[in-house]
Parts: C-alpha cells; structure tokens; sequence
C-alpha cells in the first residue's frame, strides 16, 4: 500500500513531503474544494451560536484601528502579530486588544514573532539585537517572557482551551520557509507537532497553512504542509481551519467537513487592508452562551501562564 493510500485516521509522512508543488500536482486533484459564502459581519449574532472573528498577521498594522474590527463574542488572532517580536510591539498589541470588546480573545505566535520562540530566546544568533532590546523591555517590567506581556487573550502554544464547549487549539509551527521564528523541517519534526493536536478540536489555529489551502506564494511556491493537511483531512476533521502566513492566500474555502479560513490582514506588500473575516458556530447540546459572560480572563490566563 503506497503512503497516499492511507485509510482515514492514518497519517505518516508523505513520500512528497519536502516537495510540495510535486505533492499538490499528485494528491491534490483528488481535494473537495468546496465555495464557502463569507458571512456578513453585520449580521445579527444568534443566541444559539458563538460569532468569532477572525484575525491573522496584522504585523503591528492594526492597532490604531480597533474600530475596524466586527463585533462579535471571541476573537481569534493566528499569527504574526508584530513584524520582529518586539516586547514594545507585543505589550500594544495587548493594550489594542484590551480595547476590543470580545468576550474572550486567543492568539497564537507566527514565525515573525521570534521573542515567543524559547529557542530563538536561548540561542538569538542573528536575531541578537532585537532579543536583546525585548529582554531590556521584559527586565524592567520584572517580566520573564513576552507571553506574559499578553494579559488580554489567551495564549496557545501546542495546547487546547475551550470556550462553550467549542475546543480550540493552537499551534505555531510552519514549514522552513523564510526562516525566523518556529521553523521545522517539513516532515516527521512538524508531524510530531501536528500528532499533539487533539481528535475532538472544533477549531484548529495554525499560523501556517495546509497544503493546497490559501498556501500559494507570489513566487508560485506552495508553502503549506502535507503534513498538516493529512491531519487535518483524515484524523482531526475539525470544524475550522485557520491560519495565516501566506498573505497571498486570504480568502476561504471549504473540502465539505472542514472550512479552512486564510484570515491575513496584511497583504503581500503588507498593507493591513483585508477585513477580518467571521463564522458562526452552534453551541454545543448542554452549553449556553451565558458561560461566555461568567469567563474570567484572569483565571483563564492562570491556566495558561509560562509554558
Ligand atoms: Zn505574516
Ligand atoms: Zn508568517
């Protein structure tokens, strides 16, 4: 039996793995690719549903307009949230996402954000004089890491959280591509990564994209993960996919199970100029939108301190 001919819930490492534009010209002409109609973001919020909206490499391009952001009950930001990882940057980041009036926020880093990346932090190399200028901002904060700067979200890194009984998990990794921060090797290294995601997610956040899915590049490279795709298609089947990482890709398609969301703000010239796009989803049997007024933020926050 060939690797592509996997049964559901099987995933190993694709014999195209490391060549992408080879694995999206051989497996991909078997994809359901599948319109999805973008929700009106002034459409009236139901009882019966969670509005999330969503955000994705602002690059320290948004924060003087909140404003532009839609109303709804959870905001969800996928990555590259600052451009180098400044703590400066990162703490107005916080401070314009405590200005936003969703209920309960949750953000993941994107390889341009190198200061939350332990390794990049322990061994910057060429990065050494941005880490050094956060480390000065983070001492006289008497902080220990930039993750600590974000008191108005929920920060994940390889880990779940929940809100409503909709399970969301978060992760950084991508494919080396142009290096910085949370660079794997595409391959076992990122499936390794991927094995972590939980079978009963409902929202998957990955800074970078699947194969085939708002991954292609203006260089005509396909950025995404094989990996990731195979996860996601044939063990997790979540509800929604979303990602960043290649501005190129904004937009939204669906393979019939999964609705995978490029949200990047920014564009390829990085122009903070695609609007925030927004889904609903039910609330689960047993589950009301009045958990959503009793979160804490802060007790949440506790849980998910320093990982
Ligand atoms: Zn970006
Ligand atoms: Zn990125």
């Amino acid at each position: 039996m060939s690797s592509e001919d996997l049964q559901e819930g099987d995933v190993t490492v694709s014999q195209y793995s490391a060549e992408p534009n080879v694995a999206y010209d051989r497996l991909y002409v078997k994809q359901r690719v599948v319109k999805v109609t973008r929700l009106n973001p002034n459409t009236p919020i139901s009882n019966k549903e969670i509005r999330f909206v969503c955000l994705s490499d602002t690059h320290s391009r948004i924060e003087r307009t909140p404003d532009a952001i839609p109303f709804g009950d959870v905001l969800l930001h996928a990555g590259d949230l600052t451009n180098i990882g400044l703590a400066a940057h990162v703490d107005t980041f916080n401070t314009f996402l405590g200005m936003l009036p969703h209920k309960v926020k949750f953000v993941i880093a994107g390889n341009h954000d190198i200061s939350f990346d332990n390794s990049i932090m322990q061994n910057p190399q060429e990065f050494t004089k941005y880490i050094d200028v956060t480390r000065q901002y983070l001492q006289s904060r008497n902080l220990k890491s930039v993750k600590q700067l974000l008191t108005n979200c929920v920060y994940l890194e390889d880990s779940t959280a929940e809100v409503c009984g909709i399970k969301i998990y978060g992760a950084p990794w991508v494919p080396q591509y142009c290096d910085m921060g949370f660079n794997l090797e595409r391959g076992q290294a990122l499936l390794d990564k991927w094995n972590h995601i939980p079978n009963d997610t409902d929202i998957l956040i990955t800074h970078g994209p699947p194969l085939g899915r708002g991954d292609l590049s203006s260089m005509g490279l396909r950025a995404g993960c094989v990996e990731l795709l195979n996860t996601v298609q044939r063990r997790v089947q979540p509800k929604v996919h979303l990602f960043g990482h290649i501005h190129e890709g904004y937009g939204m398609t669906s393979d019939g199970q999964t609705t995978f969301i490029n949200a990047s703000n920014c564009t390829v010239r990085c122009k903070c100029t695609n609007p925030p796009i927004v889904f609903d989803l039910p609330i689960p049997a047993g589950h009301s939108k009045s958990e959503l007024a009793a979160i804490n933020m802060e007790d949440v926050n506790l849980t998910h301190k320093e990982t």
